[in-house]
């Protein structure tokens, strides 16, 4: 806080003590604060504050002064009205010559003279203005679209249009036309005016590797299927890693969800802030050149990663009992996530000895107490199988999973199954509802885990398995990794794909 006459000697204007007395503030000395906002010239100080002394000769001044500078300020505004516009100076006689004799403009708007002519006694209307034989048109098939509307946009009659669909429907399914199919279409001559011209040709890419014609011969429609040589060769794209994998790959060429994927695969193995600025990387993404020069860029196929120091990473997807995952060299694949808590509710009461609720007497709690509202969907803790679900005593309607390695898991006082026993279930998925079946004050799921037929704390459990491949599963694996490594680097970078490029075997 400051005091009354603080604020006047910091300020340097005119101020009044309490008093009302004027006080002078002490002038500037050199080397001080330059009072650089106040106006001052001598004495006379013109900077007066309006709100106070109202009426006095000061007073007065200072509302001149102000008027004056309100005014200089008006005066001072820019001019918003308009500026005078550019005219194009007349052509000198020579180029207005040559200007009109370029001039080419109907007799009837007036020629170049400005007289028009009126059509006089000579001029006679045709009894026929002959049609254009042909029309050469070229559609394209929108989202949502159908082949037989587009012709029918097109001017092709509504029962040649459906003919036409069905027609090309045999070669391929008509819905598997991708949006933005783009159809050259030929119109032939029409016996007269009353009926749609025929479609005489029809031309259009269906498939990336296959092209379709449809000619009017002799009257008949034909198609033809052309087949388009597919070179399906992956692109093969090594670097190094440098400041940013991501970057580096970028440039190199690599498409953005094709790096997305080999980090997501990669992080299952290595933490992704161990890859040096040295290490390499080695993609291969799956490929398409087409002999008319198209490209496709589709999946990546192999992630590998040639590290300095640590061990160097080979990495493939495979698909085991219908789930694809990333797997290493050696058929190790990612670390299975955690147990999945099988409500979202808190946990009411722990594993281990308490008095139970109902019995009143000291007993074991073999698994845990999930406080969940009546009808809760239950989730499975982790991939297995359903071997029971059914009525269980005490624990009430009860589903129990085998997880494998001895491992299980049940979920008991349920509502309701959502499950059968034998059924496969995966990780997180619906089994049952919470309820209160069995020896249950309340809605509630009790938990148990197992392993080996013994309850045992599922709190205790840190679930690090990994996913391996063996057997069969492991030797094809490994053959098919094998044929991907011998992809040649860059195999189908060149861009110069000749045009008689041949498909691959
Ligand atoms: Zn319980």
């Amino acid at each position: 806080m400051y005091r009354f006459n603080e604020i006047a000697t910091g300020s340097g204007s005119v101020a009044l003590r309490p008093g009302g007395a004027t006080l002078r503030p002490p002038r500037p000395q050199f080397g001080h604060k330059v009072e650089s906002v106040r106006t001052r010239v001598g004495d006379l100080d013109l900077v007066v504050d309006l709100g106070q002394r109202i009426g006095s000769r000061e007073w007065f001044r200072g509302l001149v002064t102000c008027t004056a500078l309100c005014y200089a300020a008006w005066s001072f505004a820019p001019d918003m009205g308009p500026i005078e516009a550019f005219s194009p100076a007349p052509f000198p006689d020579a180029q207005f010559q040559e200007a009109r004799a370029l001039n080419i403009a109907p007799l009837a708007y007036g020629a170049d003279t400005g007289r028009r002519m009126a059509p006089t006694d000579a001029v006679q209307p045709l009894a026929d203005i002959p049609e254009r034989p042909v029309i050469d048109l070229r559609a394209t098939l929108g989202r949502g679209d159908g082949l037989a509307r587009v012709l029918e946009r097109a001017g092709v009659a509504h029962a040649e249009a459906d003919r036409v669909a069905s027609m090309i429907g045999e070669i391929v399914p008509v819905t598997d036309l991708r949006p933005g199919t783009v159809m050259d279409l030929t119109l032939g001559r029409r016996p007269n005016r009353m009926v749609a011209r025929p479609l005489d040709k029809l031309s259009f890419r269906a498939r990336f590797d296959l092209r379709i014609e449809l000619n009017r011969v002799g009257g008949l429609l034909t198609t033809t299927r052309i087949p388009i040589a597919v070179d399906e060769t992956p692109l093969r794209i090594q670097g190094q890693v440098g400041s940013s994998l991501y970057r580096a790959a970028r440039a190199a060429g690599v498409p953005a969800r094709a790096i997305e994927t080999y980090l997501r695969a990669i992080s299952s193995q290595v933490s992704v802030s161990d890859i040096g600025a040295s290490d390499r990387f080695d993609f291969v993404i799956e490929h398409r050149r087409a002999a008319t020069g198209e490209t496709e860029t589709g999946q990546l196929l192999y992630a590998g990663l040639d590290r300095v120091s640590g061990r160097d990473l080979k990495m493939m997807q495979w698909t085991v009992d219908g789930r694809a995952q990333w797997y290493e060299a050696s058929g190790v694949g990612r670390q299975r996530g955690g147990i999945q808590q099988p409500v979202p509710g808190p946990i009411t009461s722990n594993y281990g000895l308490r008095m139970h609720p109902i019995l009143r007497y000291s007993r074991m709690h073999r698994g845990l107490d999930f406080r969940a509202s009546y009808g809760t969907p239950i989730l499975a803790a982790m991939d297995g199988t359903v071997s029971r679900a059914g009525w269980a005593g005490g624990y009430g309607k009860q589903v129990r999973l085998s997880h494998g390695n001895g491992l299980a898991t049940s979920y008991s006082h349920m509502s309701r199954f959502a499950v059968s026993p034998g059924a496969r279930v995966r990780q997180g998925q619906v089994i049952g509802y919470v309820g209160s079946t069995g020896l249950s004050t309340g809605p509630h799921l009790h938990y148990e885990m197992y392993r080996s037929g013994q309850t045992i704390n599922p709190r205790s459990v840190r679930f690090t398995e990994r996913a391996q491949l063996s057997g069969a599963d492991l030797a094809s694996f490994r053959s098919r990794l094998r044929s991907l490594l011998a992809t040649p680097l860059g195999a189908a970078r060149t861009a110069e794909v000749p045009a008689s490029a041949t498909a691959a075997p």
